[in-house]
């Protein structure tokens, strides 16, 4: 199979490629832009995989004039910047010893070494500069095209090496498998076997998980096995997924908002780390859903992308169809401006102001926005 792309055709790309090519050294695109490519899906970054060591690397970018930024030499990984795009460049490595999140590294000259690490075997694939790919392991192709996320190796052992790959095997599932065949039966034992692990994971990379899992476009049947076998309980416990699937199929082919998603699932957050903006608008949303407002005061007082969640999320708890005109009900409220202004009462200063304000709002808000400023003020 061979790629092509503006990904890979680029100058900044083929330079980087260019350069550990020229000096003899192996260097391949790996990883999620192989396979978002050889499904037609965006590419969003470049990685690379190369036999040189991190300094060769340092090196050899010093020497044609790119910045090099040292951003895990630990792990073998140096940032290249070229054409102002950045490239993390990673030498081949293999695990000697793994504590059930971060491995112990040895630096490889074998890319198939490289590749027997790698979490999925649509994952452990990798491109030349011409955009052939080389599959190390076998298998990884055909896995590809038949949409089917499978691990490296044996499934127990590779999640007890790493318990985040329990998290990862349901979001590329909902990227990535299809959807009409269940998940790898061998792979859901092993993650049930191994979700006492979970409690080790970083609340910054549950929260990074959930977040990509739940924003693909059907996250539904990742999300129930992830419940059969223990492990949403470990990420969100109290979440029920019972109106997940509903939801999914209320929002039709509107872009998916994983907050909606969560917000449906309920359950404690704090094993997830959310922005502040994302705590507030969570916590905007389940208050919404134990009132019963109206779509347009929604819209009114929340903005027309906070009121479609409510109602949507609303719709799916309950099992009740979306009340006819539900959009053009939120843009009404989203559009609606409150016709009083401070300087409208003159006589009033500070909380006192503030209150008879408040006041005079809720009263245009029950009058459906019709009151004018001359009826509230009368
Ligand atoms: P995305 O589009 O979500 O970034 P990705 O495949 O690039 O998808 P990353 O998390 O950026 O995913 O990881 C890059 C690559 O590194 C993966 O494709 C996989 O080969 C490897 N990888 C990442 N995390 C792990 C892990 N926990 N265990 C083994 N391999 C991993
Ligand atoms: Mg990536």
């Amino acid at each position: 199979m061979k790629l092509s792309g503006a990904w890979l055709d680029n100058p900044a790309t083929q330079t980087v490629l260019g350069l550990l090519g020229q000096a003899g050294h192996q260097a391949y695109v790996v990883g999620g832009c192989v396979r978002n490519a050889a499904l037609g899906v965006d590419v969003t970054d470049v990685d690379i995989a190369t036999s040189a060591r991190p300094e060769q690397v340092m090196e050899l970018a010093g020497a044609a004039g790119l910045r090099a930024v040292p951003t895990g030499l630990p792990h073998g990984t140096v940032t290249l910047v070229c054409d102002g795009q950045g490239f993390e460049v990673t030498t081949f490595r293999r695990d000697v010893e793994t504590h059930g999140r971060h491995a112990t590294i040895a630096f490889s000259d074998d890319v198939a070494e490289d590749a027997s690490r790698r979490d999925f075997t649509m994952n452990a694939l990798y491109a030349d500069a011409l955009g052939h790919v080389i599959d190390p392991l076998g298998g990884g192709l055909a896995d590809l095209h038949a949409r089917r996320v499978r691990f490296v190796g044996t499934a127990a052992h590779r999640i007890h090496e790493d318990y985040l790959r329990i998290l990862r095997f349901f979001r590329f599932h909902a990227q990535y498998g299809d959807p009409a065949r269940g998940l790898d039966a061998d792979a859901l034992a092993a993650c049930a076997d191994g979700v006492g692990g979970i409690d080790q994971l970083s609340a910054e990379r549950l929260g990074a998980e959930m977040r990509k899992l739940l924003a693909a476009p059907d996250p539904a049947p990742a999300v129930a096995a992830m419940a059969q076998c223990g492990a949403l309980a470990r990420v969100l416990p109290g979440a029920d997924i019972t109106a997940l699937a509903p939801l999914v199929h209320l929002e039709g082919p509107a872009p998916p908002r994983w907050l909606r998603r969560l917000a449906v699932l309920g359950g404690a957050t704090d094993r997830l780390r959310l922005t502040r903006a994302e705590t507030r608008d969570l916590t905007r949303i389940r208050a919404a859903l134990a009132e019963n407002p109206r779509a347009a005061e929604l819209g009114y007082r929340l903005g027309a992308e906070l009121a479609g969640d409510i109602c949507l999320a609303r719709a799916a708890l309950l099992g009740h169809p979306l009340p006819e005109g539900w959009q053009a009900e939120i843009t009404r409220g989203a559009e609606a401006r409150f016709p009083v202004r401070a300087r409208d009462l003159p006589h009033l200063h500070g909380p006192e102001l503030g209150a008879a304000l408040k006041a005079l709002e809720a009263r245009w808000i029950a009058s459906d926005f019709r009151a004018s400023r001359a009826t509230l003020l009368g």
